[in-house]
Order: structure tokens, then C-alpha cells, then sequence
């Protein structure tokens, strides 16, 4: 799995122009029909379906998904729902009061909470290794009274840096650019090959 820009449109282009690389062993990706298609919660009860796009690698020859930004592996929340979430549950309120903001299950606000506190760790320290590589002059986030806190200040910080460094992630939210940056894996450790 790859997690890609949204536009489908240039990763078509990419794909086709053999700009896109396999994360496990650097080869070209070509084009390999579609993965499965999939249906997506937005905010405000908005609905997106996917067809992502699916690549196999030239050198390893396995098969990758090239998953839009805007979700993650195995949700189906949008990554914008589910970051809305994980930041207010930084700020300290209770999962089911998440869950009745979002109109979500409770059931699920608190496993991508119960999650996102076992990997926060994980996450500040990637996130930190990328804010010093893109910033010139990198100002890290003071520690927190929590680790989740922790780490969604430090993804800010990082998304804020990428976008002095490239202006047009100014276009691409907070969680795309999490999820992007730490190939989907701001929930879990590993990836799923597709
Ligand atoms: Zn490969």
C-alpha cells in the first residue's frame, strides 16, 4: 500500500509516466488495475467512494494500492474525521462526548482513541525526526500534560514546515498530510499490503 495525493487525475499521470516508486524496494510501479472499491465516511454525514487504484512494482513484483490521502488503511472514516476526533481527545474530552459531536458510534471514537494513545509515542517521534528535516530552522513544540497532545502538536508543526518548504501542501489538510507522511500508519504500526 501507498498512500498518494487525492488528485486521481496526476496519479494517474504519475503512475503512467512511471514517476511513482515502490516503499519497499525503490523499483517503478506499474499500473495493475483497481483495488477494492470502498465506501467512505465524511464530515457532516457526507459520503465518498473510492476505487483506488492499484500498481504492482517492476522490481518486487508486489502488488501496492495507491490509497488517496484522504483515508487511511482499514477506516472508514475519512482521515479528516477521524484527526477531528484524536485532536479534540487531546484537548481532554471523553469519547463519547466525541462521538456525539461527530454523530459517530461511541464504539468506534474510542478505538481510534484507545489506537492512537498506543502508537502516540511512535508518532511524536517520527513526526519530530520530520519537523527537523523540513524546517531550516526548526522550533519544537514544548511537552505537553499528554502524549496524545504531544503528538498532534508535533504533526502540526511538521504539516506547518512542509508547507513553507512546498506551498502547495498548503492544499492538503492536517491528516492527509499525516497520513501521507507516515504512509497511513498514524492508527497502526504496520501497513497492510493492500
Ligand atoms: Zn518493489
Amino acid at each position: 500500500m501507498l498512500i498518494v495525493d487525492t488528485d486521481v487525475v496526476r496519479v494517474e499521470r504519475r503512475l503512467r509516466a512511471g514517476e511513482l516508486t515502490c516503499p519497499s524496494c525503490g523499483a517503478v510501479l506499474a499500473p495493475w488495475g483497481h483495488g477494492r472499491s470502498r465506501e467512505i465516511r465524511g464530515d457532516l454525514g457526507s459520503r465518498l467512494f473510492v476505487c483506488p487504484r492499484r500498481s504492482r512494482c517492476t522490481g518486487c513484483q508486489v502488488t501496492h494500492v495507491l490509497l488517496p490521502d484522504v483515508l487511511w488503511p482499514r477506516r472508514t472514516d475519512a482521515a479528516e474525521v477521524i484527526g477531528a476526533g484524536l485532536e479534540i481527545a487531546a484537548l481532554g474530552m471523553g469519547h463519547r462526548q466525541i462521538a456525539a459531536c461527530l454523530g459517530l458510534a461511541e464504539g468506534t471514537v474510542r478505538g481510534w482513541i484507545r489506537r492512537f494513545r498506543r502508537r502516540a509515542e511512535g508518532v511524536r517521534r517520527y513526526f519530530t525526526v520530520a519537523l527537523v528535516a523540513l524546517a531550516d530552522d526548526p522550533v519544537m513544540p514544548e511537552a505537553a500534560a499528554s502524549p496524545l497532545l504531544d503528538a498532534v502538536s508535533v504533526i502540526a508543526a511538521a504539516h506547518q514546515a512542509a508547507a513553507v518548504k512546498w506551498p502547495t501542501m498548503n492544499t492538503v489538510s492536517l491528516w492527509a498530510f499525516a497520513g501521507r507522511a507516515i504512509g497511513g500508519r498514524v492508527l497502526t504500526c504496520t501497513s497492510p499490503a493492500s
